[in-house]
């Protein structure tokens, strides 16, 4: 064969030093996980090497018989999953997914309804630096001042003003569930189409954790690599009104060749999520969200809304330290080996680059297999960190100590 002799040992050292790194340190980014070995090794399968423009059956390339059967199975496991009419397992990633839904139903400058990015929403739900703000009139909803939750009757009020075309639904930094009924409501009401992007809380949905949005959205988007713990890519679900524009919508309209390997792999988790441990899985890691809310309030901490009824929560750090930023306490959790993520509150008075919050998930950690039970140790360790944010020798101890905890719930031994 004509590939090198000789092991590229600079990247493989990296990879095993990104496997030594997610082994002895705490994982609480709420948009990642721990994917299955099963989904890994397909990932890195011969899958790779396949073109395979088009839809089964309907290829622009020749030898696509095998991929053509592995397509159909993700796409026939995951109508199963959800109880979806159709589904496009194409997108490479969860923006993507949404920017097929838009060019499928919208022409440019088209009014849409969707959550305001510092209130929680997604940068693809019209942030005006990418290309969903760029394209269409996105006009934003946000949270109530009073509860910090969705405020559905500025919802009703802005879709009665603006007639939007389509009203998107769906978070990537809101603690709460959201109730799928009153968005079909006001959709109905004004004409609209509905979208529930889903990328966070697939795995909740699926695993019954969740209000459904399937059965009243017109179109569902998602990341299969969140609470769904699938590898890194986008699906599509929708009624059979709007298939044929979402798939011309993907492919020849916003991609090329699919990545097949990858589209193997959703098809192993969409059936790992279809096994009752992934119902027990779902509902657990919402139980450690709220076990961890609590003991982050016993130190101090303040949550939005309160505290979480998902695999989320969201840390006003204000009440704890008024000085402290959310860039700042990021940074300090990286030296005592908590990865988490700084994050806008509602109404934040800092930029989305320093910030006054924190965003934690518990995807991850319930993955590895903790429970309520390690969850105040966790919150104890994160107030002892941003308690002596600046002390290095605290820092290294809460390492040292985080790393212990670690030790018993090793995701990649070996
Ligand atoms: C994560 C997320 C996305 C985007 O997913 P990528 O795969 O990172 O492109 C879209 N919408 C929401 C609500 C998300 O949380």
């Amino acid at each position: 064969m004509p590939w090198s002799e000789s092991n590229d040992d600079e990247v493989f050292d990296l990879v095993a030093a990104e496997r030594q790194r997610q082994n002895t340190t705490l994982q609480l980014i709420a948009s990642e996980n721990f994917t299955s070995p099963a989904v890994m090794e397909i990932t890195g399968s011969v899958l790779t090497n396949k073109y395979s423009e088009g839809y089964p059956g309907k290829r622009y390339y020749g030898g696509n018989m095998v991929i053509d059967e592995i397509e159909d199975l993700a796409r026939s496991r995951v109508c199963e999953l959800f109880g979806a009419d159709h589904a496009n397992v194409q997108p490479h990633s969860g923006s993507n997914a949404n920017m097929a839904v838009y060019l499928a139903v919208l022409e440019v400058g088209d009014t849409v309804l969707g959550l305001s990015l510092d209130h929680g929403g997604h940068l693809s739900h019209g942030s005006p630096v990418n290309a969903s703000g760029q394209l269409y009139n996105f006009v934003s909803y946000g949270v109530s001042a009073s509860d910090e939750r969705i405020d559905f009757d500025q919802m009703r009020d802005l879709a009665r003003h603006h007639r939007p075309q389509l009203i998107v639904a769906g978070a990537t930094a809101y603690p709460r569930q959201i109730d799928p009924v009153i968005v079909r409501e006001i959709a109905d009401e004004v004409g609209a189409i509905f979208l529930f992007d889903a990328a966070h809380i697939a795995g909740l949905i699926a695993g019954g954790a969740h209000a459904d949005p399937v059965p009243h959205a017109d179109i569902v988007t998602f990341t299969t690599h969140k609470t769904l713990r699938g590898p890194r890519g986008g699906c599509v679900l929708s009624t059979d009104a709007f298939a044929k524009a979402i798939d011309k919508a993907m492919f020849p309209g916003l991609q090329g060749g699919p990545l097949e390997h990858v589209i193997a792999a959703k098809a192993v988790a969409f059936r790992e999520a279809a096994q009752p441990a992934f119902r027990d899985y779902a509902a657990q890691m919402v139980a450690n969200a709220q076990a961890l809310a609590a003991g982050l309030a016993d130190h101090g901490f303040r949550l939005v809304s309160g505290g979480t009824d998902t695999h989320l929560v969201l840390v006003d750090l204000r009440s704890f330290d008024t000085e402290l930023t959310g860039k700042d306490a990021q940074n300090a959790c990286d030296a005592s080996g908590i990865t988490l993520n700084r994050n806008t509150i509602p109404d934040d008075p800092r930029s989305p680059f320093v910030t006054s919050g924190l965003r934690l998930g518990t995807p991850a950690v319930t993955t590895q297999g903790m429970t309520e039970a390690q969850m105040p140790v966790i919150a104890e360790l994160l107030a002892r960190t941003l308690r002596a944010h600046d002390d290095p020798a605290v820092l290294a101890a809460v390492r040292a100590d985080v790393a212990g905890l670690c030790a018993d719930y090793v995701p990649y031994p070996g």
